[in-house]
């Protein structure tokens, strides 16, 4: 068993199960344990403790919270070395379609195939565990985490086919690192929401208007003011939840309702 398991494994209410699987000859044991966990604060957080996250390829997470703490976690390793799986991927893909079409045997390269993929799913999913784990220790504590809606883009036939699999990678990216979050947060018991994405990025989060983004910084020409486009859109979607929670009107949830009724003034 792996140590860094082991403290987990102590926690452990009941063990539910134990799955052993072999691959490449060696054994591999999957377990499913049941944990408990704290329940999530009933009373409204307080508007330092909400905490707007922005997920991209680049800055793999940036977050802000209400006293502008900011962090950010690099996905520029893992993006150059998807860049690479990717390219050797290609490689491989051709010499397998130059195997079939002389009557080779396929088998080795298939076999180098399917083990790069694993790695590289196996890469994405650590990486994810690593985001999830440095945004959950560095929010304060009761935090509420805000995540914009992901939206899964229509597919577009024409776009090249690196292109199309790049983009599909950084939204399953995305994805894990949303679900590794709720599983840590939920140890933590930290509220995990959603927003409304629309916009997030074009509006400047100091005046509301839009502005423009060109590339990672966003210029308001409307007050002047010159951000980080990721942090940007990490308020934005911070201040949405922060905003939704204060009027009340869209969230139907106990402490929602809670906060009308005590009648807390706007931050
Ligand atoms: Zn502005």
């Amino acid at each position: 068993m792996p140590e860094a398991f082991l403290p987990r494994l102590a926690q452990a209410k009941t063990i539910d199960s134990l799955t052993v699987l072999e691959r490449d000859g060696r054994l591999l044991g999957r377990l499913t344990i049941t944990l408990e966990v704290p329940d999530p604060p009933t009373a409204r957080p307080e508007t330092e403790a909400v905490v707007g996250i922005d997920l991209n390829e680049t800055n793999a997470l940036v977050a802000v919270d209400g006293q502008e703490r900011v962090l950010f976690v690099s996905g520029k390793a893992v993006k150059v070395r998807n860049r690479r799986t990717a390219k050797t991927r290609a490689r491989l893909q051709r010499k397998l379609a130059a195997h079939k079409a002389q009557h080779r045997d396929t088998r080795s390269v298939r076999r180098v195939l399917k083990r790069l993929g694993r790695r590289q799913r196996h890469r994405t999913q650590t990486f994810a565990q690593t985001v999830a784990k440095r945004l959950v220790e560095w929010a304060p504590p009761q935090a509420v985490l805000v995540f914009e809606r992901l939206q899964v883009p229509p597919p577009q036939q024409e776009q090249i086919r690196g292109r199309a699999l790049r983009c599909r990678l950084t939204l399953w990216q995305r994805g894990l690192i949303r679900r590794w979050v709720e599983q840590r947060a939920q140890e933590r018991g930290l509220q995990v929401v959603e927003v409304n994405p629309a916009y997030t990025s074009q509006t400047c989060s100091l005046c509301g208007q839009r502005g423009n983004r060109r590339r990672h910084a966003f210029t308001c020409p409307q007050c002047g003011s010159q951000e980080h486009a990721d942090i940007n859109a990490a308020r934005n979607i911070r201040d949405r939840c922060t905003q939704l929670r204060l009027s009340g009107l869209p969230s139907t949830s106990p402490e929602a309702r809670a906060d009308k009724a005590a009648g807390k003034p706007p931050a």
